[in-house]
């Protein structure tokens, strides 16, 4: 009797330990079809009639403002710690609806690797079910990357704040939605921000910073979104990172092959002994290095791609987002 006490006890916790592992989100709140990425997603589109979005009111941000100042671009990790933080974009103008490049968080799941997705607010109304899956899933960041891809190259402290105050109400209301579509989901906030197009002007730094949010760029340009293919990326990221990095990449099917080019960054960097960290987690480990201007490899590189011209003199860089060209 004690004997078949001790197999049902047994038998019990086995089932409990099961039902914990499967509780853990996003896999406890849709099933592993909903999850996987499908291929079809990954390419844009332009936006239909059917696709025009309810552009939400700017919500009243009452964060403090975030210590520092610059935009960060890598960070020296306490005693040379070897952590790497890869950075995804989900950019979306207006007029398109982006991709969902399920085959780069399918892998980042599989092989635990923690990552930031810096979200686009349209980006997140038109895959609000993608949007979710990552806001849910613990081992993900999901920074702001403004409602519609704006260019703040010439924005002032206002219209930043209104980009971040938009896409928080947006992200806020996914948060909300959350919490009955994936109770087990942990609580996050944005503390993080990046300027579409590599490109902010003199003052664009503090005003993110004033908004309470964290600017970032990167010290590794994937150059995904130019078409290169994964061996040359991969061999090209492989040879740029070094302790406390940040890869740009872009999860929103402007890389093609960049799910590709992550078979061989991820195992090549854990075999010399890296550990993937989201860039919350970097910026803990140490001391961050800043700029005071935004650019995307050295100053003043996104003035090459002549955008927008403008009357204001140019005390920063001007540009598109890593390497040739995004979106
Ligand atoms: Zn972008």
């Amino acid at each position: 009797m004690p004997r078949q006490l001790f197999r049902l006890a047994f038998v019990a916790c086995a089932v409990l330990l099961a039902g914990k592992a499967l509780a853990d989100p996003p896999a406890a709140c849709w099933p592993p079809a909903a999850l996987a990425g499908r291929s079809e997603e990954a390419a844009k589109r332009h936006a239909g009639p059917s696709d025009r979005l309810p552009v939400p009111a700017a919500l009243a941000m009452i964060a403090p403002a975030a210590v520092g100042e610059g935009v960060l671009r890598r960070v020296v990790p306490a005693g040379g710690a070897k952590l790497v933080a890869l950075t995804f974009d989900l950019c979306e103008g207006s007029g398109e609806v982006a991709g969902y490049d399920g085959a780069i968080v399918d892998r980042l799941r599989a092989a635990s690797v923690p990552a930031t997705f810096f979200m686009g607010g349209r980006w997140a109304q038109s895959h609000e079910q993608r949007a979710m899956q990552l806001l849910a899933d613990p081992l993900f960041e999901v920074g702001d990357h403004t409602y519609d891809h704006a260019d703040l190259d010439h924005a002032d402290a206002a219209k930043i704040a209104e980009e971040i105050a938009r896409t928080e109400a947006v992200l806020g209301a996914l948060r909300g939605k959350l919490a009955s579509v994936c109770p087990a989901a942990p609580a996050s906030t944005t503390t993080l921000f990046r300027f579409p197009y590599g490109a902010c002007g003199a003052d664009g730094p503090a005003a993110v910073r004033a908004a309470g949010l964290t600017p970032v760029q990167w010290d590794v340009v994937s150059g995904d979104p130019s078409g290169i293919a994964a061996a040359p990326m991969a061999k090209a990221v492989l040879a740029e990172v070094k302790p406390g990095s940040i890869v740009v990449m872009h999860a929103n099917g402007r890389g093609k092959h960049t799910a590709e080019a992550l078979a061989t960054i991820i195992p090549a960097l854990k075999a010399r002994g890296y550990r993937f960290v989201t860039v919350s987690d970097l910026i803990a480990s140490g001391k961050p290095v800043t700029a005071s201007a935004c650019f995307i490899e050295h100053p003043g590189d996104t003035a090459r791609y002549g955008r927008k011209a403008s009357t204001a003199p140019k005390t920063n860089g001007a540009g598109t987002e890593p390497a040739p060209v995004v979106k």
